[in-house]
C-alpha cells in the first residue's frame, strides 16, 4: 500500500503535467465509479496531498479525491490504450491519466473543497503541544502509537520501522516513557527519513510504480525494514523480526532502547 512518500511523489509529478491544464474528456470503466461527474471542461488549479489522499483541485470550486489503498496505480500515459485493471481516464491536452486498479479498492469522489487539518502531518503544519498533550501519555507501544492517524498522518509499517531505528528507539517501548525532548528528536528524524524517501520517489518493496510506471528507489536504502538477520549499520547487531499488531516489525535489539 502506498504510504506518505509514495502519494507525495505522484502528488508533485501531477503538479508538473497537469496544473493549469483542461479535462477534456472523462472515460469510466467500472460502475463503481460511475457517479463521477462534474469534472470534464474543468481546469486543475492545484494538486494537494491531504493525508494519504490525493486531491486534485478544479476551478469549479470541486476537488477529486482519490485514495489508492491497497493495488490502485495513477499512470500517465501519451495514448489512450486502457491498462488491463483500468477504471476510469482523465483525459488532457498532453496525455491521459489512468486509474489502474487490479483489486478496485482505491476510492475517486468529487465533492466539494474542503478545509483540511493540517496539524496533525508532520509536513504540514504538525503541532507538537497538541500531540504531546493528547498522546504522549499513553500506554501503548510507541510503534503502534506513530502508526495511529489519529495521533499521526502518514506514517506507515516501512517508515515507523525505520525512523525509530534512526533515533535508537525500541518499538515495543511504552510511548509515555518518551521524553519531549525524544519527540523532538523522533519527529525530526521522521521528517528525515520521509523527505529522503520523496527524493527516491518511494519505496518499491511490493509493486509501487510511480506516474510512469517506474520503481522507487528507496528499497535501497532501508537499514532495518526487511532486514531480518542481517548486520544493523549503526552498531553491527542482528536485526530482528517480531509481530505488532498483525504487522512485521523490523528492529536492532542492540543499539533501539
Ligand atoms: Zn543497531
Amino acid at each position: 500500500m502506498p504510504e506518505l512518500p509514495e502519494v507525495e511523489t505522484l502528488c508533485r509529478q501531477l503538479q508538473i503535467k497537469i496544473c493549469g491544464e483542461k479535462v477534456l474528456a472523462t472515460e469510466i470503466y467500472d460502475d463503481k465509479l460511475a457517479s463521477i461527474k462534474n469534472i470534464k471542461g474543468h481546469e486543475v488549479t492545484a494538486v494537494e496531498r491531504e493525508g494519504k489522499r490525493i486531491v486534485i483541485v478544479l476551478d469549479n470550486e470541486n476537488a477529486i479525491y482519490i485514495h489508492l489503498r491497497m493495488t490502485g496505480r495513477l499512470l500517465w500515459q501519451k495514448d489512450s490504450v486502457k491498462p488491463k485493471y483500468g477504471r476510469i481516464r482523465l483525459t488532457f491536452p498532453n496525455g491521459n491519466i489512468f486509474l489502474d486498479d487490479p483489486r478496485r479498492f482505491a476510492t475517486v469522489e468529487v465533492l466539494k473543497k474542503m478545509d483540511n487539518d493540517p496539524s496533525k502531518d508532520i509536513f504540514k503544519a504538525f503541532d507538537l503541544k497538541s500531540f504531546l498533550g493528547r498522546h504522549a501519555c499513553r500506554k501503548t507501544s510507541v510503534k503502534t502509537l506513530i502508526m495511529d492517524k489519529n495521533a499521526v498522518e502518514g506514517i506507515g509499517n516501512i517508515y515507523a520501522c525505520e525512523i525509530l531505528h534512526r533515533v535508537s528507539i525500541n518499538p515495543e517501548r511504552p510511548a509515555a516513557s518518551l521524553t519531549k525532548a525524544d519527540w523532538i528528536k523522533f519527529f525530526k528524524a521522521a521528517k528525515v527519513v520521509l523527505e529522503k524517501s520523496i527524493t527516491k520517489r518511494g519505496t518499491s518493496i511490493s509493486d509501487w510504480q510511480d506516474l510512469y510506471g517506474r520503481k522507487g528507489e528507496n528499497q535501497h536504502e532501508l537499514k532495518v525494514y526487511g532486514q531480518e538477520g542481517k548486520c544493523c549499520s549503526q552498531c553491527g547487531g542482528i536485526i530482528r523480526r517480531i509481530k505488532q499488531g498483525g504487522r512485521s516489525t523490523y528492529y536492532c535489539p542492540k543499539c533501539q532502547k
